[in-house]
């Protein structure tokens, strides 16, 4: 099963893709985690380091792609999580795709990505990046992290419209939901929502241990282990794994025009 995890920028995206990554291997299963960020830290928690990157190593071999063995891009983590990052483009050039379309046909000619019950693509979704849509084409089930705010819902609409937009094309890709990050209320979230038709996945609050946990390269399974008080997030987290691992049909939402979204919330 792919699933591809979207949200804004710094809405949370990675540190739930970790901490998903980590809840489904808990769960008996093989996980391997994709980094689609230039950021290039999406498995940073699960790794404890930063990993070098697909478009770092494609550079080194000369775009030999025969010579590059598994173990030169895969990274096994906490957990027994393998982990991979695509890297991207220097800054000022886009990739329209293209980092993360090589990273695939890389891993295919491996023959790797059988290995897996579940990959999670953990993508880079600010609403200006034209690439953003290319694991669309290669996932069973899109998640969208968000918080409370209208900005990080405007690009969850966004990403809904982009899961709409995949279905017209052919692309047989469901919205298995929204996940709440840095939540302390759920208003916003819960109208949106209902509104778009699609499950609320899950919500997690804001938490001084998730910002430090992000510093120390440990994910909250880790710091469980460690006797931090993180058992509530933990379980948020298992519960969306099982969620997850129970194969949801999944939905198309009912995606909401620019202009509503402005209108939808004034009521609250
Ligand atoms: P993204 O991948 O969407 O850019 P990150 O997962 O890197 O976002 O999170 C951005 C920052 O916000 C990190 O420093 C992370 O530790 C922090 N963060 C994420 N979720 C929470 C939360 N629920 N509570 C507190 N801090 C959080
Ligand atoms: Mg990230």
């Amino acid at each position: 099963m792919i699933i591809a995890v979207y949200g804004k920028g710094g809405v949370g995206k990675s540190t739930t893709t970790s901490n998903l990554a980590v809840a489904i291997a808990k769960e008996g299963k093989r996980v391997l985690q994709i980094g689609c960020d230039p950021k290039s830290d999406s498995t940073f928690t699960i790794a404890g380091k930063m990993i070098p990157t697909v478009v770092e190593i494609l550079d080194k071999f000369n775009y030999h792609y025969e010579s590059i063995e598994p173990g030169d891009l895969i990274f096994t983590g906490y957990g027994g999580v393998d982990v991979v990052e695509t890297g991207g483009p220097p800054a000022g050039s886009g990739c329209g795709g293209y980092v993360v379309g090589e990273t695939v046909k890389l891993l295919e000619k491996m023959d790797v990505m059988t290995r897996y019950d579940v990959i999670l693509f953990d993508v880079l979704g600010d609403v200006v990046c034209g690439g953003f849509a290319t694991p669309l084409q290669y996932a069973d089930l899109a998640c969208v992290v968000s918080s409370n705010d209208f900005d990080a819902l405007f690009a969850a609409n966004r990403i809904c419209e982009s899961v709409v937009e995949k279905n017209m094309s052919g692309y047989d890709v469901k919205m298995a939901g929204v996940i709440g990050n840095r939540c302390d209320q759920v208003d916003l979230l819960e109208t949106f929502t209902r509104r778009i038709e699609t499950p609320l996945m899950g919500v997690v609050p804001r938490k001084e241990e998730i910002r430090q946990s992000r510093v120390k390269g440990y994910t909250l399974f880790e710091l469980e282990e460690m006797g931090e008080p993180v058992q509530d997030m933990t379980a948020e987290f298992r519960k969306m794994a099982r969620y997850l691992l129970s194969k949801p049909d999944g939905v198309i939402p009912n995606a909401v025009g620019t202009r509503e979204m402005f209108e939808l919330f004034k009521g609250e």
